[in-house]
């Protein structure tokens, strides 16, 4: 046997090459010396049967074990033993069934845009953005949206027939959408799939276009979708109803629509996760006497006693106040007010003669006790 190259050399593949990359070298390969592709060139012919010997070994992993240890020594009389493999491909590729070789190099090279592409595809998803109040947020709420979408033709109930009739199985393809052609070449009968030229992929034929869709069977549609906006939802989720996205092609289905909602804040509350935050303002003879107020929640006014002696941002906890957990409705953050004391600033005489009372300090003399000390 002349001196053979190195199989890890003929795939370009390092010797630590995984399964999967000795598979798609070999897929590489295989297309561009491909006879089918290079009728009448001796050279190409041989490359191919070279690579396809070195798939053989390198992608069984037993051989290729052999091979590792012993090189090309392995497959020669008294290697492997003659069972599976001869190491000679002179008499063609007995070991190779053509179907499969053909089949699947077409399939992953052709297949995966051309008959896929024309199949069933699933209709494209539709986002959009609500926006909601900080209430409707908190509580949940029902909404009906508009949403512009894409859906089967109602007329020919998306098959793109005109009413009346209905499209036919391809007479090409018999309705599988891909064409099957058989050659004879130098290594016998050589199968490529393509695309049916006929149907274009879809397996069916429409004679009578529908009028409403122009026979695509699909149109624009507006459609109002009704949304159970859970409560205590946050600003910026997204909320995913299934199937009612655009129609897909071929049968495939509806996409999904995805909400995604914007909170307005409140004038008055300020939410933190599941806790709500407030403030509240008390004059400072309340904070300094304690009173009962009242505190607006999310559920409404709620009465509030004051200690006496609350210090200025004093915190006051309503346990169970706060927004609903997204899931577990019943269980809610807190409510968080700020005691907010305002200082007084417009004080009659009368008020700060008392506060100066209360504060210790000497009393101030006024304008009628300065004119009487005067004449004294
Ligand atoms: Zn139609
Ligand atoms: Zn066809």
């Amino acid at each position: 046997m002349a001196e053979k190259r190195d199989y890890y050399e003929v795939m370009g593949v390092e010797r630590t090459a995984s399964q999967d990359q000795i598979k798609k070298a070999y897929r590489k390969k295989a297309k561009e010396c491909h006879p089918d592709f290079h009728p009448n060139d001796p050279q190409a012919e041989a490359k191919f049967k070279e690579l396809n010997e070195a798939n053989e070994v390198l992608s069984d992993p037993d051989k290729r074990a052999a091979y590792d240890r012993y090189g090309h020594s392995a497959f020669e009389q008294g290697g492997m033993g003659g069972g599976g493999f001869s190491g000679d491909f002179s008499g063609g590729f007995s070991g190779m069934d053509m179907g499969d070789i053909f089949g699947d190099m077409f399939g992953s090279i052709f297949g995966g845009g051309s008959r896929r592409r024309n199949g069933p595809s699933r209709g494209a998803d539709i986002s959009m953005t609500i926006v909601l109040t900080f209430e409707e947020a908190v509580f949940g709420c029902k909404k009906t949206i508009d949403v512009d979408t894409i859906d089967n033709c109602d007329t020919c109930h998306g098959t793109g027939a005109k009413p009346g009739t209905s499209p036919q199985t391809c007479p090409t393809c018999h309705g599988s959408g891909s064409e099957t052609v058989t050659r004879q070449t130098m290594f016998g009968m050589a199968q490529t799939v393509t695309t049916c030229h006929t149907c274009g992929g879809r397996g069916k034929i429409v004679k009578d276009p529908c009028t409403s869709c122009n026979g695509t069977g699909r149109v624009r549609k507006k459609k109002q979708i009704e949304l159970d906006i859970p409560c205590g939802i946050s600003n910026g989720q997204t909320i995913r109803k299934s199937g009612h996205g655009q129609a897909g092609t071929g049968g495939g289905g509806y996409g999904d629509l995805l909400v995604t909602v914007s909170v307005r804040p409140s004038a008055e509350f300020v939410r933190q996760d599941r806790n709500i935050l407030s403030d509240i303002k008390i004059s400072v003879v309340q904070a300094i006497l304690g009173a009962e107020v009242t505190i607006r929640t999310i559920d409404g006014e709620e009465k509030y006693n004051i200690k006496p002696g609350t210090q200025p941002d004093a915190k006051i906890f309503l346990k169970g106040k706060g927004v609903p957990y997204l899931r577990t409705p019943n269980r809610r953050g807190d409510h968080i007010v700020t005691v907010k004391v305002e200082i007084p600033t417009n004080l009659s005489d009368k008020q700060k003669e008392l506060i100066r009372e209360f504060g210790g300090l000497p009393k101030k003399e006024s304008f009628s006790d300065k004119i009487k000390k005067a004449f004294n």
